[in-house]
């Protein structure tokens, strides 16, 4: 019998409601889930093929264990033994910061909660951390030293009474479709767009004007704005006075951003980034919406702070149609960092190192102690296993091997450990290296909850059986933590068990519980108590840190510029029917069909001077490695700007990316590299 079963999309941070369609046990189709106030009976093409992964025949569905260089098939007791044995040994003998964790954004809430307590609770690390760092990281540091909070201060209807929405670092058609629509149907009722990003993205199209700066500027051209925005006399004294601080620092820094000079930074014309700054501070209300080109820098907390300046500098916080919204990109990211699946917070961003708060967490939790130092990052993790300090990881739901910067670097880093466990749903180009590897069902086969890009927590639900002996994360790590001799502390038999014990520990989340979550529109934190009905916007009459922050962030140069051995800046990103790794949208034939292989964006001019036509084998270099490719020459990018989509395992952009990190988030800077072009051989 066909049934449907409502639940949400497993891609984008927008989290749309779907109806998955399941029959005889096998999950057959979706269908948009009309009373969803997201999707609004619309999806993408990644919502619409969102089943055609499940039933692939690669899903893992037996335990794995590496014997002289070969997987075979093992009993969960005898796996779940030996990564109990394993991280036991290297505890003992090296202490628990020899043992590093990545949870994952891919993952419920739930299961991230139990995979950060088991990293600290029964590990004893705080070496736990996910893809945020590799997304939002920056994001999170930059709006809580402004606001007080890292996320996103609006709802996604709320684009619906903006006047203005500037859009900077964000393809937002490619990589959040729906989110786009909004950004159509606004223009379409007199909203004035304004796109800044290095590359030409689809809703240029739309666009009143459109900046195409240099890689790694966007502090200069914020500025820039600034300046004009300030000289026009166009700031909000009465928000700036009533509820800000630092503004004198900010103007200081400001005057020293003119357009000539800006116009030199960042590429872009004069005229058009007065335009900008014009549209965006005249408009009633104006919205920010960014995601990783203003993230992955290793200025990737200046840049939000940036941003965070513009909307303050104007008043254009708090207020409907207004904020600042980062996207963020997998369905779960804005959960697992919720959940505290980060080195420096325990659930709900309290800090690790505040004893008041480790103290009330590890009575929750029935423990004595937690531990109190700030554990490692996800490159800071990689490096360390390099180094041999870092002797074992426990990776659940993430692909390193083709997510992370330096490709190379990551694979002598995951070799040279001496034990590597996986759990996941395919035998990713990760998994591939482990020494267990342990089968996970996914989004469609277990019961839970997502929290979406703007703070709005929704279930999840189960609409067939996992196949073969695959589990659901979180019994997994239950069942782990009952073979290491630690099951009392996770006695849970459901999801929603395990959500009325995070609700204890993580004060956004205190007023939810699963029935209150049962509606289709779920609830957005903060939500503080029963009777809260949810917080579609921040900072309504004050910023949660009490004033809003000014910071003056000078412009500072990317870690690395063309010379004349690398003179191209490569660039990286999305397209619209991949995700990520492609570890799900590559075995969905409906979106491996729409874009089955990676590319490199040259503009015209470039492939002229280099002799490569559309199509070529080109090799492309950095310091890091190299990659073989086809080019696509196109005049989206400018001339001594490459893109490469990085999807793509078999030349995988991350080869060449660079791993140098931003101070305060550490953050890598996927976004800017120096690399070489040559073409190789002609195409057929
Ligand atoms: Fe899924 Fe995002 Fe597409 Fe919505 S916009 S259907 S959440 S991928």
């Amino acid at each position: 019998m066909l049934s449907f079963i409502p639940t949400i999309c497993p891609y984008c941070g927008a989290g749309c409601g779907i109806l998955l369609a399941a029959k005889d046990g096998n999950a057959v189709g979706t269908m948009p889930w009309s009373r969803h106030q997201i999707s609004e009976g619309r999806l993408c093409i990644k919502g619409w093929n969102a089943h055609q992964f499940i039933g692939h025949q690669d899903r893992l569905k037996k335990p794995l264990i590496k014997d002289n260089g070969s997987f075979r098939e093992a009993t969960w007791d005898e796996a779940l033994n030996l990564v109990a044995n394993k991280l036991k040994e290297i505890k003992g003998k090296d202490g628990p910061d020899a043992i590093a964790v990545l949870s994952s954004a891919k993952c419920t809430n739930e299961e991230n909660y139990l995979i950060q307590k088991f990293a600290r609770a029964v590990i004893g690390t705080n070496n736990v951390d996910h893809c945020a760092r590799l997304c939002h990281a920056s994001t999170v540091a930059g709006l809580l030293a402004a606001f007080g909070s890292g996320a996103m201060t609006n709802s996604i209807a709320d684009l619906g009474q903006a006047d203005c929405i500037f859009i900077i670092g964000s393809d937002t058609t490619s990589q959040h479709p729906l989110i786009a629509r909004r950004v159509i149907m606004a223009k379409e009722r007199g909203a004035k767009i304004i796109i800044a990003d290095p590359k030409g993205i689809q809703l240029c199209n739309v666009a009143d004007v459109y900046l195409q700066q240099n890689p790694g500027s966007d502090v200069a051209l914020l500025n820039g704005m600034m300046k004009v925005i300030i000289d026009h006399g166009l700031e909000d004294k009465e928000f700036i006075q009533e509820r800000t601080e630092g503004f004198q620092e900010l103007l200081q820094t400001i005057h020293d951003y003119p357009l000539d000079k800006v116009e030199r930074i960042t590429g872009v014309p004069a005229a058009d980034i007065e335009k900008a700054a014009l549209i965006y501070a005249e408009a009633k209300s104006s919205a920010i919406l960014f995601a990783m080109g203003i993230t992955q820098h290793s200025t990737g907390t200046d840049n939000v702070m940036s941003i965070a300046n513009l909307a303050m500098l104007t008043g254009n916080v708090g207020r409907a149609g207004s904020g600042i919204n980062p996207l963020r990109g997998q369905n779960n990211v804005q959960g697992a960092c919720d959940m505290g699946a980060l080195p420096n917070v325990f659930p709900g961003y309290q800090a690790v190192t505040d004893a008041e708060k480790r103290a009330k967490i590890a009575e929750v939790w029935g423990v004595a102690e937690l531990p109190s130092q700030v554990g490692l990052t996800v490159v800071e993790m990689i490096n360390a296993a390099s180094e041999g300090k870092v002797k074992a990881m426990y990776i659940t739901g993430e692909n390193p091997m083709v997510s992370d910067p330096d490709i190379g670097h990551v694979k002598q880093g995951l070799e040279n450990l001496q034990f590597l466990v996986v759990q996941d749903i395919f035998l990713t180009e990760t998994a591939k290296l482990a020494d267990v590897v342990l089968p996970s069902a996914c989004w469609a086969e277990k019961e839970g909850t997502f929290t979406n890009t703007e703070r709005r927590v929704q279930r999840i639900r189960r609409a067939i059986d996992p196949p073969g002996e695959s589990r659901p994360d979180w019994e997994i790590v239950c069942e782990l933590a009952r073979v290491v001799g630690a099951g009392q502390l996770f006695p849970f038999t459901s999801p929603s068990e395990i959500f009325d014990e995070l609700r204890k520990v993580t004060p956004q989340y205190a007023g939810m519980n699963y029935e209150r979550l049962n509606q289709p529109d779920g609830l957005q934190w903060p939500c503080p108590d029963e009777s809260h009905p949810g917080t579609p916007i921040l900072h309504t009459k004050q910023f949660t840190r009490g004033k809003g922050k000014f910071h003056a962030v000078a412009y500072r140069e990317p870690a690395e510029e063309p010379d004349s051995q690398y003179p191209y800046i490569l660039t990286t990103g999305r397209v619209m029917s991949q995700f990520h790794t492609g570890t799900m949208t590559r075995r969905s034939p409906a979106l491996n069909n729409e874009f089955p292989e990676a590319f490199v964006e040259v503009n015209p001019e470039d492939a002229s001077k280099l002799g490569i036509e559309d199509g070529d084998w080109v090799e492309v270099a950095s310091r890091r490695g190299k990659i073989e490719i086809k080019a696509l020459v196109s005049d989206k990018v400018k001339p001594g700007v490459l893109f490469i989509p990085f999807h793509f395992a078999e030349c995988a952009a991350n080869v060449l990316t660079n791993p140098a990190l931003d101070p305060i988030a550490k953050i890598p800077e996927l976004k800017v590299c120096a690399v070489a072009i040559q073409a190789t051989k002609q195409s057929k």
